[in-house]
Parts: structure tokens; C-alpha cells; sequence
């Protein structure tokens, strides 16, 4: 049965890596990869011999043409990103959906794993049954709708968000949320200075101002529901 897996790999701590996914990696022809010299240092670590291909947003559709070609071969292709779980804002829901479309029959297996989302929620104390996702906000058009979505959500709303961007987003939280709305931070997961903040937005953007040096590393923004 010819299977093409989408596996995930660590956030940051590589030893964040399932035996299913080391295994699946290594019995795969070809590991599509968002950068391969990311992916390099978690194959060198497991010993992964299988080669690598690059796979990224950038990516043009003759690169879509010759992994569908591949799999015509019946070569058994494994998608990886630079971290957690490919499609979840990274590369690979064009290339899925384009597999589905030219091999209905092919089976799409996920080797699921670490994701900075799941991570962050499970840490939170926030209600996690039921949550809002938005991935990445927009810079600039979109953004301020996306702001009154947070503001009248009845969920938990998640986001990634970028250390150049953090002061901002709080900043834009604190002048819009209610007092009693819970914020909470988790950076870095999985990593040496990983670390969650959680407080009203008002508590978290001062925390971060007077605390420049934690203004770095890779962020999740999590809001209590309205
Ligand atoms: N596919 C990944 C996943 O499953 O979580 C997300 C990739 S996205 C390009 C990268 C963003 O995810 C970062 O900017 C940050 O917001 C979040 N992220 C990734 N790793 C993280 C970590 N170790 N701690 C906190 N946030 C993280």
C-alpha cells in the first residue's frame, strides 16, 4: 500500500521526536523539506540516511509536478518542516490538497507530534476544549478585523506571533480588551529559557517592557474568552 506521510518533528528540543516519526523517516525514499539543512541536523541525529528535497512556500508548481511524478513511481514520500507540524502555518496544505486531488486512492497518513499550538494551549489553564485558531496575524490589511474577532470571541483565541511584533500585538490587546480578560504567553516551548507569562494584557505588556531581554525567541499568544 503506497502511503505519503505528512510527520512531525520538534519545536525545539530534539528530543521531541516520536519513534514512529524516526522510523517512518527513515523508511521513506524521500523526505520533503521546507530547509534542508534543518532538516539535516534532525537526521544526522537519529542517523536518518533517507535524502532530502526541498519543499517550500516559495516552491513552484514544476516542484508539485515532479513530486506527483515520484509518486506515479510509486516512491513513498515523507513531508517534513523546519519545526512541528507541517500545513499548520507552514508549507504543505497546496501540495495535500494537489496529492488528493491526482491520487484519491493513495493513502495520506499524519505521524503526528509536537506543535507549538497544542503545547501552548495545554499549558495555558485556559479552556482548550474549544478554541479559535488564527495562525499568523496580518501586518496590516485584515489585522484590525482580526483584533475585534479576539475582542468578541466566546472561545480561546491562539496566534503565532513573531519577537518584532509581540509589543505591538499586546499593546493593541491592552487598549482593546476588557480588564478581566486573560492573556497568556508561552515562548520558547520546549527550549532552555521557555517560559509562559500570564496575566491581564495590561500585566503581560509591562512584564515584556521592563523585561527587553525576553523580548526574543518564538511566541504563542493565547485570550481568554470574552
Ligand atoms: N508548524 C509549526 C507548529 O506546528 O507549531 C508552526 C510553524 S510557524 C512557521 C512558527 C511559529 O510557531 C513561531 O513564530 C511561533 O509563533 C510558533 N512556535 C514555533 N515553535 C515555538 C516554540 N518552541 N515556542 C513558542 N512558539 C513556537
Amino acid at each position: 500500500m503506497q502511503v505519503f506521510y505528512v510527520v512531525a518533528t520538534p519545536i525545539g528540543n530534539m528530543e521531541d521526536m516520536t519513534l514512529r516519526a524516526i522510523r517512518i523517516l527513515k523508511e521513506s525514499d524521500l523526505i520533503l523539506c521546507e530547509d534542508t539543512r534543518v532538516t539535516g541536523k534532525l537526521r544526522s541525529r537519529y542517523e536518518i540516511e533517507t535524502p532530502t528535497m526541498s519543499y517550500h512556500s516559495q516552491s513552484k508548481l514544476a516542484k508539485v509536478e515532479t513530486i506527483l511524478e515520484m509518486i506515479k513511481e510509486g516512491k513513498t514520500l515523507a513531508l517534513v518542516s523546519d519545526a512541528g507540524t507541517p500545513t499548520i502555518s507552514d508549507p504543505g496544505s497546496f501540495l495535500v490538497a494537489t496529492i488528493r486531488e491526482h491520487f484519491p486512492e493513495l493513502h495520506i497518513v499524519s505521524i503526528p507530534g509536537p506543535s507549538a499550538v497544542a503545547g501552548a494551549l495545554s499549558i495555558s489553564g485556559l479552556p482548550a476544549s474549544d478554541f479559535l485558531f488564527l495562525g499568523f496575524l496580518p501586518h496590516k490589511k485584515g489585522r484590525e478585523t482580526l483584533f475585534a474577532e479576539i475582542v468578541e470571541s466566546k472561545r480561546t483565541v491562539v496566534f503565532y506571533e513573531s519577537p518584532h511584533r509581540i509589543l505591538k500585538t499586546l499593546e493593541s490587546l491592552a487598549s482593546k480588551l476588557e480588564k478581566g480578560r486573560r492573556v497568556v504567553i508561552a515562548r520558547e516551548l520546549t527550549k532552555v529559557f521557555e517560559q509562559t507569562v500570564s496575566g491581564t494584557a495590561l500585566e503581560v505588556l509591562a512584564y515584556f517592557t521592563d523585561t527587553p531581554d525576553k523580548v526574543k525567541g518564538e511566541f504563542v499568544v493565547m485570550v481568554g474568552a470574552a
